[in-house]
């Protein structure tokens, strides 16, 4: 696997950058707006694809490069499901896997630092965010952050994992790179305590000042939502009414671009066909399924995802390489649903 462990110094936020083949495809977790040059310039370095961007919460101490690095790639963001922030392209909740070409990271729900906290395992090693530091734990003092929370999510998870799994944060103030649930069992300082109220006694009394950007990463990072000013995606965008209408009319075709998973897990919209977005390329082309659909006389094609974002993105992509009239579903799966359209369990 390719693994790089990236370093923002005035956050002293870890970025890290997983591939598991030269030319393939890769994803990030936790990059800082400030650094998506040097992220984009590795990408190129190591001939990666960057298909996916993946935050641990809302930051309050930097300003994510989870839109910026959607804007320059066409990657698909992903944060939890509970993430307050306007819109991502993919939603993950417990026992979820977010992947890519050879790495799956599996979605554990640990709130605490903030109620929208989540970590991210691989076989040997965890992406725990601010859940757990190295010798330390995420402040429970803000962003519905709950010291009640952080204890079960530290004890009754993360702790529970294989002693040798390594932990890898989302920042360290230090210097320290990486530790081992079993290395922080024993020396990290506030998990020695023998009750969570004693755990929550240390965290009710950190007096810790608040973050230097707080006040414009917080809402910075509320707002990465694509920003659907583009002319040919304003004028392709169906709204969720207008949407339900065409639904079964002759000629029209629905296009699921979400993945298997989550077509297994919110439903799907009856008799559409399904063309992951991180297989466009091959779909667009002579042979692919939407090459096929948009090439026939009197098809209408309505791209549709989980909430909007990787259908604006299709749509310009396909647009920008020769196939005009195609729509997309606003608001995707999501709005759908909130306006009472239909939706069936996916087959399979
Ligand atoms: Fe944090």
């Amino acid at each position: 696997m390719i693994f790089r462990q990236l370093f923002e110094p005035v956050s002293s936020t870890y970025t890290y950058l997983l591939a598991s083949r030269i030319g393939g495809e890769a994803l990030i977790i936790d990059p800082v707006f400030e650094k998506v040059d040097r992220y984009i310039q590795l990408l190129e370095e190591l001939d990666l694809q960057l298909v996916k961007a993946v935050d641990t919460h809302t930051h309050a101490d930097h300003v994510t490069a989870l839109g910026a690095l959607r804007d320059l790639t066409r990657c698909v963001t992903v944060m939890g499901e509970r993430s307050k922030v306007d819109v991502i392209s993919m939603r993950v909740r417990e026992g979820d896997k977010v992947a890519i070409e050879g790495v799956k990271l599996e979605v554990l729900e640990t709130p605490g630092h903030t109620d929208d906290s989540y970590s991210f395992l691989l076989p040997d090693r965890v992406f725990t965010g601010d859940t757990l530091l190295i010798r330390g734990s995420g402040r429970t003092d803000f962003q519905n952050g709950n010291p009640y929370d952080s204890y079960e999510s530290i004890f009754n998870k993360l702790l529970k994992l294989p002693e040798e799994t390594l932990i890898y944060p989302a920042h360290d103030y230090k210097g320290d790179t990486v530790s081992t649930i079993g290395e922080e069992k024993a020396h990290n300082p506030r998990l020695q305590v023998g009750s969570a109220q004693e755990y929550v006694d240390i965290m009710n009394n950190l007096n810790l000042p608040n973050p230097k950007q707080m006040d414009v990463a917080v809402p910075a990072n509320l707002r990465i939502g694509y920003k659907n000013a583009d002319p040919v995606i304003q004028k392709g965008t169906l709204g969720t009414f207008e949407a339900q209408e065409r639904l079964g009319e002759p000629g029209v075709v629905f296009v699921d671009l979400r993945e298997d998973f989550e077509r297994q897990r919110d439903g799907i919209i009856a008799g559409s066909a399904h063309a992951p977005y991180n297989a466009l390329g091959d779909s667009s082309r002579p042979g692919g399924l939407l090459h096929t659909l948009a090439g026939e006389p009197g098809k209408t094609v309505v791209l549709y995802c989980a909430h909007g974002e990787r259908s604006a993105l299709a749509l310009k992509a396909l647009n920008d390489t020769g196939f005009t009239g195609i729509l997309h579903l606003g608001g995707g799966l999501k709005a759908w649903r909130d306006d009472g359209g239909p939706v069936v369990p996916a087959s399979g």
